[in-house]
């Protein structure tokens, strides 16, 4: 089991990139179904180029390919490029993603936003006469997940209820059409299209007085969890989770657990460790600071 195992920048960024290789859907489109012939003879240093080798070299389970993963970082922009400062793992996506934008052709990274990117819409009812007013679908990229306000509980938050928040009824003030002024209102989010796979991130760091801090408390994951897409609902499956170890967000350690076939493996510098059993075994046994940050589920044929 290949793990990126040249030692190369930023943890986070090379598990990133392993969760992207195994995403299927995702990895197909690199490997067999975007355009390569130009590829690797006219932009040998392009971030589509060292995409394709890195996937190759990810795929072929051996040391062989004359590949060396820093190629894949010189084709990130900075600071990942060159590691000049500390960044978070789930802004390097929204970066990567960018990136891919720029770098893939319209038509490829069409089809790499199906795979990631869902749209929501929100519902606003004006507290004045009740009218229901829909907002436009607006495209999201994480599902960002907000641990409870009042966490005195010491409960474990599960993921669904965390999702339940996320869409819940927020009061806001909201120009209402019908009123024809200012009003407070209701606003409630629904998913109107969920991709194919979806990344969550949990909201693990907040201010207080003036200083990010991280938010050590465990979430209690499912293997399989529902989501309501409009009125249906629809069953994802857990297959990677970054985790995020120490006290501060801008450092600490990274690894990242994987489901490749039925198996889960740990990655963790240079070492891949398959799990005995299911992930109840692995979140079981999670150290204090061993804390989830980004969780990528995929969509079950229900
Ligand atoms: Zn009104």
């Amino acid at each position: 089991m290949q793990n990126l195992k040249i030692i190369w920048f930023k943890k986070f960024v090379k598990y990133f990139i392993q969760a992207l290789f195994w995403t299927k859907d995702f990895k197909n489109l690199i490997i067999n179904e975007f355009k390569r012939e130009t590829v690797e003879f006219l932009k040998p240093f392009s971030l589509k180029t060292n995409f394709l080798k890195c996937f190759l070299f990810l795929d072929s389970m051996t040391d062989d390919i004359d590949y060396t993963p820093l190629l894949l970082k010189r084709s990130l922009r900075e600071p990942y490029k060159t590691d000049v400062r500390q960044q978070d793992a789930a802004e390097f996506g929204v970066h990567l993603f960018e990136d891919m934008e720029n770098n893939f052709d319209p038509e490829e990274y069409k089809q790499i936003k199906e795979i990631f990117y869902g749209m929501s819409k929100s519902t606003f009812i004006c507290k004045n006469c009740e009218k229901q007013t829909k907002g436009p679908d607006e495209e999201f990229m994480y599902i960002t997940l907000n641990f409870e306000d009042n966490r005195q509980a010491k409960m474990k938050d599960e993921i669904e209820k965390m999702i339940e928040r996320h869409q819940m009824k927020e009061q806001i003030t909201f120009n209402c059409e019908q009123c024809q002024k200012t009003t407070q209102s209701t606003r409630t989010l629904q998913f109107s299209k969920l991709p194919k796979n979806i990344i969550m991130q949990i909201n693990r760091f907040e201010f207080q007085q003036g200083v990010r801090s991280k938010i050590n408390d465990q979430i209690n994951l499912k293997a399989i969890i529902k989501i309501q897409e409009e009125d249906k609902d629809l069953n994802y499956e857990l297959y990677a989770v970054l985790i995020h170890f120490g006290e501060i967000p801008d450092a600490g350690h990274y690894t990242i657990y994987c489901k490749v076939d039925k198996n889960w493996y740990r990655f963790d510098d240079n070492q891949v460790n398959k799990i005995d059993g299911d992930f109840d075994i692995i979140q079981r046994n999670f150290k204090k600071e061993e804390t989830p940050y980004l969780l990528f589920f995929r969509r079950k044929n229900n």
